[in-house]
């Protein structure tokens, strides 16, 4: 199923879309993260109970997670292609990695679907999108080896991890220039994982202005999400709710000779199959 928060009649609520995708029907969670903490029998029993669906016309749709509880947590070069334009475009970024690349990204309110990214004038140069797989954990995840990392994933989203490369680079960690206001877009629905057969293998691309820039399968990547979530959980408690960001395949704006980032007015739409289109225009 596919799950969605987002505001009716004032208020922030989450839902479950119909078939078609063209409604949506009120779920009684306060939010997704209750909704996912309350498990998948609770969400099952409150799915078959739902209220009449409302078009989605009538709704705006929000982030499905506006409002992560903790950072994302996001892999860097995690598609073999992306890591060699990384490498040409600063040797620094990609330099070597025999181990997994983790970093966080703070998230104080994602724009949804529709929203907006902000070019954060006279601050951001060479700004800079990377449509993202993200996975978000259902279960408290301690231990968990690869072959039940499966079992811990609630479902999958759209994340576009936008990038300031100018602080990401200065900054030495990229923290800073990864964790601006609104450069996290996400959506535009939660795909539950039983929807995806494991290890998801989605075509993933992204478009700027109608043009095709990044096209690539979920399978490519280097670390795929049963080795993270196993990695991950042998030293850290990933708790419901978490988002997990699996990088981004090449294509991006800096692996183009020359450079190719964006300014304001320009439309950036990521895509996964079966999950959707998450199209954000920077202001
Ligand atoms: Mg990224």
């Amino acid at each position: 199923m596919k799950l969605i928060t987002y505001i009716h009649d004032g208020a922030e609520r989450v839902g479950v879309l119909t078939a078609d995708g063209a409604a949506v029907r009120p779920l009684p969670f306060d939010s997704m993260q209750a909704l996912i903490e309350a498990g998948r029998g609770a969400l099952d029993e409150a799915v078959q109970a739902a209220n009449d669906p409302v078009p989605l016309a009538g709704v705006t749709v929000l982030a499905p997670i506006p409002r992560p509880r903790q950072d994302v947590i996001c892999l860097g070069i995690n598609y073999a292609a992306h890591a060699v334009e990384a490498d040409r475009y600063d040797k620094a970024l990609a330099k070597e990695r025999p181990e997994t690349i983790y970093f966080s990204k703070r998230v104080t309110e994602a724009p949804g679907p529709d929203g907006f990214i902000d070019s954060h004038p006279g601050l951001v140069q060479r700004l800079d999108y990377e449509a993202e797989l993200a996975v978000v954990i259902g279960r408290t995840a301690k231990d968990v080896p690869a072959e039940r990392a499966a079992d811990y994933i609630f479902g999958y989203t759209v994340l576009n991890d936008v990038s300031a490369r100018v602080l990401q680079t200065a900054h030495k960690q990229w923290y800073f220039g990864k964790s601006l206001d609104g450069f996290t877009p996400m959506g535009p629905c939660i795909l539950t994982a039983d929807e995806v057969a494991f290890p998801p293998a989605l075509a993933i691309s992204c478009r700027v202005n109608g043009e095709l820039r990044q096209r690539s399968n979920t399978n490519c990547l280097i670390t795929g999400v049963a080795d993270i979530i196993a990695e991950l959980s042998a030293g850290m408690t990933l708790l419901p709710g978490t988002i997990i960001a699996t990088g981004t395949p090449s294509g991006v704006g800096m692996g183009f000779d020359p450079p190719r980032f964006l300014k304001p007015g320009d439309v950036v739409e990521c895509e996964i199959e079966k999950i959707g289109v998450l199209r954000n225009t920077v202001k």
